[in-house]
């Protein structure tokens, strides 16, 4: 009987039949979805013998929920993710007009899910604009509910605007000019330090070597400034001897103890370099909600695109699993998009219960798949020899694989 998954004791407890909701997702998001859930479907009923089976729960955000409910987002679905702890989703359109935030970031901030978390890791076969992209393997914690993300903006010359920019030229001695924008970027010490917690805590489980905070402190002294010191704080709080500075190997021959975790931070702009020539140095990456944003991107290209980059948002234990891309809609409904981002995220998840074997064989199957050269358009136009084929029978050549 299908059942919900719960949290008991500071841990998840996974029925062997869980509920899982899943948003379909607009544009190619239906398309994508359907090749996922038939991967990991199988790669399940594969790993367990069919002693396990996921019971799948729709529910509805985005372009769907508005023509079923007159809502973009309604209450119920976030109301049934909270419930059933671990959801998917599928990308969803910003409706593009005033006062209509994103989704996503909704769904983010309305669950407090802090942590966005991205995993960049080459899988063999895909091409890549670099020489080695097998040499970047980072996983990336990007602040998820604050600093300009915030939404807390207005209009230049409106009234709101107009009052901010006043008290601030008249109370704080600032110079702004009254026909500025102005967007506020909060970043709190409690928001920092949860994120941080995670990261270590990450690292730590996964035998990682390496926690660099990256941050714009230089410039944004009291944001991104006490975004890093807050980092340093914390691992001093709550994981010391546990780890080393920098810092603290200055002066010797610069060899981390065994055991223990690097802790190092660098600049944003610098980091969008290190990753590209340093790839190998860099492990685990914490950072506030822009960086993040940009640095996600940017570090996914290198190991081959937006196609192929997993992502999830955690909270302490509510989790929603997601493409990283967008809905691509001049694609919507041509089967031709690739799953292979929501698929690395469905890894992600079945990782996430603890079904290890579900999502290794997932992941396998995956990257054969991509080896054999059968790969959807976007593979398939930098890649020699390759054939192309629709989402679903890249889904289907992946179940093939899974034997
Ligand atoms: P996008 O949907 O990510 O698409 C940009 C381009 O990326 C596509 O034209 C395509 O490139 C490539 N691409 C995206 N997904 C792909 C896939 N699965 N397989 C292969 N190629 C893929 O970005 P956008 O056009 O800026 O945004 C469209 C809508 O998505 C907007 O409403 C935006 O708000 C929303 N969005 C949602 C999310 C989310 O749900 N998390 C994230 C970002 C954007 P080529 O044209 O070169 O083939």
């Amino acid at each position: 009987m299908a059942e919900k998954i719960t949290v008991r004791n500071g841990r998840l407890e996974v029925p062997d039949n869980p509920i899982i909701p899943y948003i379909e997702g607009d544009g190619t998001g239906p398309d994508i979805w359907y090749a996922t859930r038939l991967a990991i479907d199988a790669a399940v009923l594969k790993a367990y013998s069919g002693r396990r089976r996921i019971e799948w729960k729709e529910v509805l955000a985005g372009e769907k929920a508005f023509k079923a409910t007159g809502e973009w987002l309604p209450r119920k679905t976030l109301d049934d993710i909270t419930e059933h702890v671990v959801a998917i989703k599928g990308p969803l359109t910003t409706p593009v007009g005033e006062g209509i935030r994103s989704l996503n970031v909704t769904i983010r901030q309305e669950l407090d899910l802090y942590a966005c978390i991205r995993p960049v890791k080459w899988i063999k076969g895909t091409p890549s604009p670099v020489v080695h992209p097998e040499w970047l393997d980072v996983v990336i914690f990007r602040e998820n509910t604050e600093d300009i993300y915030a939404g807390i903006e207005w209009m230049p010359g409106s009234d709101k605007a107009r009052k901010v920019i006043g008290f601030l030229n008249g109370e704080m001695g600032c110079k702004i000019d009254e026909t500025a924008s102005i967007g506020v970027k909060p970043i709190t010490k409690s928001a920092t330090q949860r994120l941080m917690r995670k990261a270590m805590e990450y690292a730590m489980r996964n035998h990682r070597h390496t926690v660099t905070i990256v941050h714009k402190g230089n410039i944004m002294k009291y944001t991104e400034g006490a975004f890093r010191t807050w980092c340093y704080e914390l691992a001093e709080a709550e994981f010391k001897g546990l780890f080393v500075t920098e810092e603290e190997l200055k002066g010797t021959d610069g060899r981390v103890p065994k055991g223990k975790i690097l802790i190092n931070d660098r600049i944003t702009d610098n980091m969008f370099q290190q990753l590209l020539l340093r790839s190998r140095e860099y492990d685990v990456i914490v950072t506030p909600n822009l960086n993040g944003d940009y640095l996600s991107d940017a570090a996914a290209a290198q190991v081959g695109g937006l196609g192929m980059a997993p992502g999830a948002n955690i909270g302490d234990f509510l989790a929603v699993f997601e493409a990283t891309h967008g809905t691509a809609p001049k694609y919507a409904g041509l089967d031709k998009t690739n799953p292979g981002s929501l698929m690395l995220s469905a890894k992600m998840m079945l990782d996430y219960i603890g079904w290890g074997e579900a999502a290794d064989l997932l992941a396998r199957s995956l990257e054969d798949t991509v080896s054999q050269k059968k790969v959807t358009y976007d593979l398939a136009r930098n890649m020699e020899g390759a054939k192309e084929v629709r989402t679903s029978e890249f889904a289907k050549y992946m179940v093939e694989n899974m034997g």
